[in-house]
């Protein structure tokens, strides 16, 4: 099928990419001229597991190809995805200025376009969009003399990190469509992707804006549970990590998302939960279990920033701490709404100077903080001299260091860890002060 991809970021870009992995003919469209222009060098402006590979190949196949002309791309594709951003606006809603400017856009492109039988042409929306957004592209496309061309909703479920596995495997497929002929082509177009008897689920376009939601809401619900359970471990002296595993062998509770940490972030969950309450309040229905939700992930951002305080008794002017990992997780470069930058911001208020250490993110974070930083290529640089290390993002290369190394790089054995990767006992026996996220240490 001709497909075209509006927005070619974390989403636009492995949509596409896996699309045309599977022999479709896409169009990857994005208004970022210089995006545009690295992509048809050859560069991938993101990082995320291989997707460098997938783009190279299916570029030079001739399947995926990048351009900033919109209507050019509109006009020659059956299927049209809208994966724009939608940030958060003041307010909290959702910010659909991108989604409506492109709208209007491809309804000026196919003003002309003689209509053909139902499905001939979709305009999918896969941006995470608030309820009766789909219903607000039809109306625009029809306000353009478009009105002939399906909408559909089919939300994206990727992890930034394994976004191509979960593309190309998804745990299940969500359409919102308002005639069955456009479920049918959408089927066909994920066939390729669902041959493992995964589930394509036909909905109404409101419900599937929903699901969205409701599905990102859960996962900060549990997060933000854990980290609550965490921080009373702390306080009693109990460890989150013996409770974590005795309720998840407990089948209705299980083990995923329930990990504590210094907060969720990224670009997804913090805005989706704004987003859901902002829907809440519009209806006159106040989510206070999401309003919580937020509140303590706002609170957890700060747990670091305690114990750091707790341990040097409020004081750590001119003391030197490394930090490693800044993505918001590890597998990626994203740093959108990290919990890294929350504690470098105390850190660096406070008076410290920071030795700063991520295997892929630290470029988007000098491009924020520049000289106020020392960047590190390798977790040991960033440990040398340093009165303590802080671990925000757990990446795989820092879950076996070399702690009697480590000793002598660091001007006292202390480590502050966010994502409790290491064993409590085992850090004693090497002679490290060790504070965790709940495990029986107050703070
Ligand atoms: P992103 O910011 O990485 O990419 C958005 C892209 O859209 C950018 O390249 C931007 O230049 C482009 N763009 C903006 N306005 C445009 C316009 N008028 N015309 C053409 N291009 C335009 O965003 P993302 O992380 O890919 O997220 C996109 C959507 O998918 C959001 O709604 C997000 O909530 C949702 N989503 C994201 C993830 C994720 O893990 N990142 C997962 C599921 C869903």
């Amino acid at each position: 099928m001709k497909i075209a991809v509006i927005g070619t970021g974390y989403v636009g870009l492995v949509t596409g990419t896996c699309l045309a992995e599977s022999g479709n003919d896409v169009v990857c469209v994005d208004n970022n001229a210089q995006k545009v222009a690295t992509l048809n060098a050859g560069g991938i402006p993101i990082y995320e597991p291989g997707l460098e590979e997938l783009v190279k190949k299916n570029h030079r196949d001739g399947r995926l190809t990048f351009t900033t002309d919109l209507a050019k791309a509109v006009r020659a594709a059956r299927i049209v995805f809208i994966a724009v951003g939608t940030p958060q606006s003041d307010e909290g809603d959702a910010d659909l200025t991108a989604v409506w400017a492109v709208s209007n856009a491809i309804g000026d492109a196919l003003r002309d376009v003689p209509p053909g039988p139902p499905g001939s042409r979709i305009v999918i929306v896969k941006s995470t969009v608030p309820v009766g957004t789909n219903r607000g592209v039809a109306e625009r496309l029809n306000a353009k003399g478009a009105g002939h061309v399906d909408t559909a909703s089919n939300p994206e479920f990727l992890k930034e990190g394994a976004a191509i596995n979960d593309f190309m495997k998804p745990d299940r497929v969500v359409v919102g469509v308002r005639r069955p002929e456009v479920a049918e082509v959408l089927r066909e177009l994920y066939n390729p992707f669902l041959r493992t008897e995964r589930p394509f689920i036909v909905m109404s376009p409101e419900s599937s804006e929903m699901t969205k939601y409701a599905a990102n809401a859960m996962l900060a619900t549990k997060i933000s549970f854990i980290n609550e359970m965490a921080n009373l471990c702390d306080r009693v002296g109990a460890d989150i990590n013996d409770v974590r595993k005795g309720m998840g062998h407990d089948q209705r509770i299980g083990f995923q998302f329930l990990f504590p940490g210094p907060g969720y972030g990224g670009s997804c969950f913090p805005k989706d939960v704004q987003a859901i309450i902002a829907m809440g309040r519009h209806t006159n229905l106040p989510l206070k279990l999401m309003e919580s939700v937020d509140l303590v992930n706002d609170d957890q951002k700060q747990v670091l920033g305690q114990k750091i305080r707790f341990h040097f008794q409020n004081d750590v002017k001119g003391k030197t701490f490394a930090i490693w990992g800044l993505a918001f997780k590890p597998q990626t470069d994203d740093i959108r709404e990290a919990p890294a930058l929350v504690l470098i911001d105390e850190l660096l208020a406070a008076g410290a100077k920071l030795r700063v250490h991520d295997p892929e993110a630290t470029a988007n974070v000098r491009a924020i903080y520049g000289d106020k930083l020392t960047y590190c290529d390798g977790p040991y640089g960033a440990v040398e001299g340093a009165d303590a290390l802080v671990i925000v993002t757990e990446w795989k290369t820092f879950q076996n260091p070399d702690f009697e190394m480590m000793k002598k790089l660091l001007t006292t054995p202390l480590i502050f860890d966010g994502r409790n990767i290491y064993d409590t006992k085992v850090m004693q026996n090497l002679g490290y002060t060790y504070y965790a996220i709940g495990r029986g240490k107050k703070a």
